[in-house]
């Protein structure tokens, strides 16, 4: 058994500052299990470790309010285990709509359990004997890769002083009443609250906005701006939130 310990812990400085990684280890061999948490520990992981499927299944089922509560960030999952089988527990978390990411580890090297591991819905596999350190780089990969999609699937509302955007609403609320935008002037807002301060030229804000086929005037600019002043000003000829940038452009914030 190739289990290397003596890692560097520069991780474990990578993570401060922000949120300990919770790792649920699911191991039935005493050894490896001891020396999966104490290898995971020394990286800044938390770490439970219990011994059978069964227990396992306990762990993953506390009720959680969210599914974004569920209590793990990843699962390092042995295929062969007493009670409930590591293929079992990982199809009945998928059948459940949970998509923690899912580390098999296995003594079985066939390629038949690889594939049966990733069609029951592990994210990766990993034959014994494999040294602590390929371990740590594939944990590592998982839990980078789910941030990445968390990211991407959770809509960013963006606030304004009083303005408030909710992107995959579509709607847009300003001292707490809805307003009504059109696309141009949702997409011109949009692009507005997420640069802060930046000033833009009427021709940056046609190529966002419109694209860059688009054949007309700057004005086209003013005329909208203008429509936005008058949604979300509460005076639109002295504007506090969208400000002409003499010589440039505008300005929002
Ligand atoms: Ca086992």
């Amino acid at each position: 058994m190739m289990l290397a310990l003596n890692m560097s812990n520069h991780s474990a400085i990578e993570q401060l500052g922000t949120v300990t990684n919770r790792i649920l280890v699911v191991e039935d061999e005493e050894s490896i299990r001891e020396l999966l948490v104490l290898g995971l520990e020394e990286e800044g992981y938390e770490v439970v470790a219990v011994a059978d499927g069964h227990t396992a299944l306990t762990q993953c089922q506390a009720p959680v309010p969210q599914p974004q509560d569920f209590p793990f960030d990843l699962i390092i999952l042995d295929l062969m285990l007493p009670k409930v089988s590591g293929l079992d527990l990982c199809r009945f978390l998928r059948s459940q709509g949970n998509h923690v990411p899912i580390l098999m580890v296995s003594a079985k090297t066939t390629e038949t359990d690889r594939v049966l591991g990733l069609e029951v819905g592990a994210d990766d596999y990993i034959s014994k004997p494999f040294s602590m350190r390929e371990l740590v780089a594939r944990c590592r990969a998982l839990l980078r890769r789910n941030r990445l999609n968390i990211a991407a699937d959770t809509p960013t509302i963006v606030h304004f002083q009083d303005i408030t955007l909710y992107p995959e609403e579509y709607r847009v609320s300003v001292r707490g009443l809805a307003v009504n935008l059109s696309p141009r002037e949702f997409r011109l807002l949009e692009l507005f609250m997420q640069n802060p301060r930046r000033v833009w030229a009427r021709a940056q804000l046609l190529d966002r906005v419109w694209g860059i086929d688009f054949i007309g005037d700057q004005k086209t600019v003013d005329v909208h701006i203008r429509w936005l002043r008058e949604k979300l000003e509460i005076d639109p000829s002295q504007p506090q939130y969208i400000t002409t940038v003499r010589g440039f452009g505008y300005r929002f914030g």
